[in-house]
């Protein structure tokens, strides 16, 4: 007999990563590979992380402490918030995970946008709660249409501010009436993963909001600007009672030696931080004046990606890059003709930039 999983196993998909800068370099057998596909740093991460890696080396054999003490005083001081209003997880994927698994079982409901990050609904449906999906207006979220779908069942409102894939963000007096509305029975969960990157002056401060709303949970992660994408460090911020529910949940030890003490380093590295904003800012300007140039729309962008619309199909466009050794994301649900490009280096984004005027002179040609 077979051994039978839950009935929501069955039917969840397998996370989809897109290709590698390996995997391309094997089949197209290009040398040289820009990956702008995943929104990693393109400089990396701080120095300062790799002096603090090598001092973890001689303690392999030590199991990490599982509250990440030093780390959340760490953060705690640059946040200017209490220790009990931190916690830290495997990337902020994992806070999600254990938000859902705090606060999500059957006959819940949570609220997204549609289009947004999947791990929301990922992880609910995992639960076996149900997700109402309300549709971006704009590319912006409905936080109108938001509201207006919370019932006596919903449990979360998630909103990704910028929001990943289109880049757009919700205004500190949209947030505020958003919030001053929504039931305190209902946790609002604001994934702020590219928070660092913002230049707009209209953009929220959720360590304010926090502290007048016991309902909001703010989520960040170590894997973008930080430039920590392969340690899996993100946190959560909110009032103590939140926190200590979340914690509930957590694996023991759910960040790693190496981790901690790369987050430590880089969270003091506030100066490595303002480097990586600015060379985010002048290439994000790149792309949006190039982009207008070749008379290719753009959403408004806050992160370090922006979301393009081509005269293709995205898919069509994204292999059509690959071929030139440029990887992008494409495949969106609601925007079949766009791609997500990740704001590079300057060298990466004038490659970009090339690849793709050259792909539309030549369509012009065919048509
Ligand atoms: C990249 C990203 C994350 C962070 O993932 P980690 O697990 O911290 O690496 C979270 N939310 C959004 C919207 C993202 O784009």
């Amino acid at each position: 007999m077979r051994i039978k999983t839950k009935d929501i196993v069955a039917k969840l998909p397998v996370y989809q990563p897109g290709l590698s800068a390996e995997d391309v370099k094997r089949e197209y057998g290009i040398e040289k590979v820009v990956k702008l596909a995943s929104n990693e740093n393109p400089y990396g991460c701080s120095v300062q992380v790799k002096q603090a890696l090598e001092a973890e080396m001689s303690k392999l054999s030590l199991y990490p402490d599982g509250a990440s003490l030093k780390l959340k005083q760490a953060v705690a001081e640059q946040l200017q918030v209490s220790s009990e209003q931190l916690i830290f997880g495997a990337g902020s994927d994992d806070i999600i995970l254990m938000i859902c698994r705090a606060f999500l079982t059957v006959n819940d409901e949570s609220i997204v946008a549609d289009q947004t990050f999947p791990q929301y609904k990922h992880n609910a449906d995992i639960e076996g709660a149900r997700t109402i999906e309300v549709p971006l207006k704009e590319g912006k979220h409905d936080l109108e249409g938001m509201l207006a779908a919370i019932t006596d069942r919903t449990k979360i409102v998630w909103i990704c501010n910028p929001n990943n894939p289109t880049g757009t963000i919700v205004t500190k007096e949209e947030l505020i009436t958003f919030m001053s509305q929504v039931p305190t029975h209902v946790l609002v969960a604001l994934d702020e993963a590219y928070c660092e990157y913002v230049t707009d002056a209209s953009y929220p401060n959720s360590l304010e909001l926090i502290a007048k709303y016991p309902n909001l949970v703010a989520l960040r992660t170590f894997s973008k600007i930080h430039g920590l994408a392969s340690l899996r460090l993100g946190y959560g911020i909110g009032q103590p009672e939140v926190i200590r529910s979340i914690n509930q949940v957590r694996e023991p030890f759910n960040t790693s030696r190496f981790a901690q003490a790369a987050g430590i380093a880089a969270i003091q590295d506030q100066e490595y931080v303002s480097q990586c904003k600015q060379w985010n800012a002048e290439g994000l300007r790149y792309l949006q004046e190039q982009c207008e140039r070749l008379e290719l729309r753009t959403m408004p962008a806050h992160g370090n990606f922006i979301m393009i619309e081509v005269p293709t199909l995205g898919k069509v466009m994204f292999e059509q890059l690959v071929s030139k050794g440029i990887i992008v994301r494409a495949g969106f649900r609601h925007y079949p003709n766009a791609i997500r490009v990740t704001v590079g280096s300057r060298e990466q984004n004038e490659a970009f930039i090339q690849a793709i005027e050259q792909i539309l002179s030549e369509c012009k040609v065919d048509l």
